[in-house]
C-alpha cells in the first residue's frame, strides 16, 4: 500500500500555536495581542498558499494591501502617518509570526516596513513624511531600500551609482542589484555617491518614485529560497531626481545608513526566529505521529536530545533577540544586534535542517515545507549584511 504524506499542523508551544515561553513574560498586553493577532491572520490567509506562493515564485497581488489592512506595514510609524505607534519589539513579533507561515512574506514585509517606511520616518522632513508615509502605511505604496551593487554588497561605502547635481534635480546612474521588492517597489530609499572624493562622506540618500524616466528593472532573479519575493536589478540611466527627494542631508547618507542599521539587524532577526519556531514545532508533532520499531520516533532519545537542542537554541535566540530589540532605543545596542541576527540566523538553518532531518524521507519530499524551511532560513545569515561581517562588527566592539 502506498504510503501517505502525513498530515502535519504546526501546534507551536502551547495552546493556539503560539508561543508561551519565558520571554513572553518580556511581552505587554499589546505585544501579545498583536502576536497573537497577526498569527492567526498569517495562518488564515497565508497558510494555505505558502507553498503555493514558494512553487510558483509568485506573491498573490493585493499582499501589501491585505497587509496594510491589518494595521502593520507601518508598524514603528506613529499613527498621524498611518502608522500602528508601536516599538521595535512590535515589529520582531510580528516579522517572526509572519516567518512561521511564510519567509517570503515575512522577508518582503520587513524591506517594506522597516528599511523603507521606518527610514523614511525617522530621516524624513515633514513633508517627505506627508508625502510617503500614508500610502506606504496603507499598502497603496510598496516600499524597498537599495544599497547593494554589482561591485559593492559587504563594502557598502563602496558604491559606485552617481548623483549629480542639475538645477532642481539629481541626475542618478548606477545599477542596484539584490533588491528585496525592487520589480514591485513604488518608493526606493536609494544610495547614491554625491561626491567622487570622499568615500564614506560623499554618499546621499535619495527617495525613489520608480515611475521616474530613466528608472528600470534590468533583472528579475530565480531564488534558491524565498522565492515569491521579489529580488531584482535596478537601472537608473539619467534618472532625474527631484532634491526636494534627498533623505536626510547631502553627503551624509551613511548617517541615515548607520542610524537604520542595528534597528534593522533586529526586526529582520524575527525572521529566521519564526522558520525555526515553525521548524520545532513541525517536528514535535512528527515525533509524536510517526512510528517506527512499534513505537512513536519520539520515544528514541536520538529524536528527543535533536528536539531539545532546537528547542534550547530557539529559546537562547529568542531571549538575546527580544531583550535586544526592547533595549534597542534606549542605549547603543551595536554589539548585541549584529549578534542577535547572527546567532538567530545560523541557528534556524541548524534546526530547520534537524527538522528535515526528523521528517526522515518526507522531510525532503516538497510535499511538505521543511525544504522551504532549509532553504528561506540560509538567506538569513547572507541578505542584510554576512555571518562574517556580523562577527567582524563584534570583535570590532569588543576590541575598542
Ligand atoms: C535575497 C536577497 C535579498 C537582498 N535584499 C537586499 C535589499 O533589499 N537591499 C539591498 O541593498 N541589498 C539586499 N541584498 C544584498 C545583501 O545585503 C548582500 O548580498 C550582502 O550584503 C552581501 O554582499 P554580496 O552579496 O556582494 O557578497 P560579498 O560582499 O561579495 O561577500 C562574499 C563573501 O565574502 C565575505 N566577505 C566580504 N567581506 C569580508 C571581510 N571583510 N571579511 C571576511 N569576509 C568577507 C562575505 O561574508 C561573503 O561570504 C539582498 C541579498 C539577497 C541574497
Amino acid at each position: 500500500m502506498p504510503r501517505k504524506p502525513p498530515k502535519l499542523r504546526a501546534c507551536g508551544f502551547g495552546s493556539r500555536g503560539v508561543y508561551r515561553g519565558v520571554t513572553n513574560d518580556l511581552l505587554t498586553d499589546e505585544h501579545r495581542l498583536l502576536r497573537d493577532t497577526v498569527l492567526a491572520f498569517a495562518r488564515t490567509e497565508f497558510g494555505p498558499i505558502a507553498d503555493e506562493i514558494d512553487r510558483t515564485d509568485a506573491f498573490p497581488s493585493d499582499l501589501f494591501t491585505r497587509l496594510g489592512e491589518l494595521g502593520i506595514l507601518g508598524v514603528t510609524v506613529p499613527p498621524e502617518y498611518g502608522g500602528a505607534g508601536a516599538d521595535l519589539l512590535s515589529g520582531v513579533l510580528v516579522v517572526e509570526q509572519l516567518a512561521r507561515v511564510s519567509g517570503s512574506i515575512a522577508l518582503s514585509y520587513a524591506a517594506h516596513a522597516n528599511l523603507c517606511v521606518n527610514n523614511l520616518y525617522v530621516n524624513g522632513t515633514e513633508e517627505q513624511r506627508q508625502q510617503y508615509l500614508p500610502g506606504l502605511c496603507s499598502g497603496e505604496l510598496v516600499g524597498a531600500l537599495a544599497i547593494t551593487e554589482p561591485e559593492a554588497g559587504s563594502d557598502a561605502v563602496g558604491i559606485k551609482t552617481k548623483a549629480v547635481s542639475d538645477g532642481d534635480d539629481y541626475v542618478l546612474n548606477g545599477t542596484k542589484t539584490f533588491i528585496t521588492n525592487g520589480s514591485i517597489a513604488d518608493v526606493i530609499v536609494l544610495y547614491a555617491r554625491t561626491d567622487d572624493k570622499e568615500r564614506t562622506r560623499g554618499i546621499t540618500t535619495f527617495i525613489v518614485e520608480t515611475d521616474l524616466p530613466g528608472f528600470s528593472v534590468s533583472k528579475k532573479f530565480d531564488k534558491f529560497g524565498h522565492r515569491g519575493s521579489p529580488t531584482a536589478e535596478l537601472s537608473l540611466d539619467d534618472c532625474r531626481v527631484p532634491r526636494a527627494n534627498v533623505l536626510g542631508t547631502v553627503n551624509q547618507g551613511v548617517d541615515v545608513m548607520m542610524r537604520g542599521l542595528d534597528v534593522e539587524r533586529v526586526f529582520i532577526a524575527g525572521e529566521p526566529l519564526g522558520i525555526a519556531e515553525e521548524a520545532l514545532s513541525l517536528s514535535v508533532e512528527y515525533a509524536k505521529q510517526r512510528e517506527q520499531f512499534g513505537q512513536p520516533i519520539g520515544d528514541f532519545q536520538l529524536i528527543q536530545a535533536k528536539l531539545a537542542d532546537m528547542y534550547t537554541q530557539i529559546e537562547a535566540a529568542r531571549a538575546l533577540l527580544y531583550q535586544t530589540a526592547a533595549v534597542a532605543g534606549e542605549r547603543n545596542v551595536h554589539k548585541e544586534a549584529a549578534a542577535a541576527i547572527l546567532f538567530t540566523a545560523e541557528m534556524a538553518t541548524q534546526v530547520a535542517l534537524d527538522a528535515m532531518q526528523i521528517h526522515g524521507g518526507y522531510g525532503y519530499m516538497n510535499e511538505l515545507p521543511l525544504g522551504r524551511l532549509v532553504r528561506d532560513a540560509k538567506l538569513l545569515e547572507i541578505g542584510a549584511g554576512t555571518s562574517e561581517i556580523r562577527r567582524l562588527i563584534i570583535a570590532r566592539e569588543l576590541l575598542k
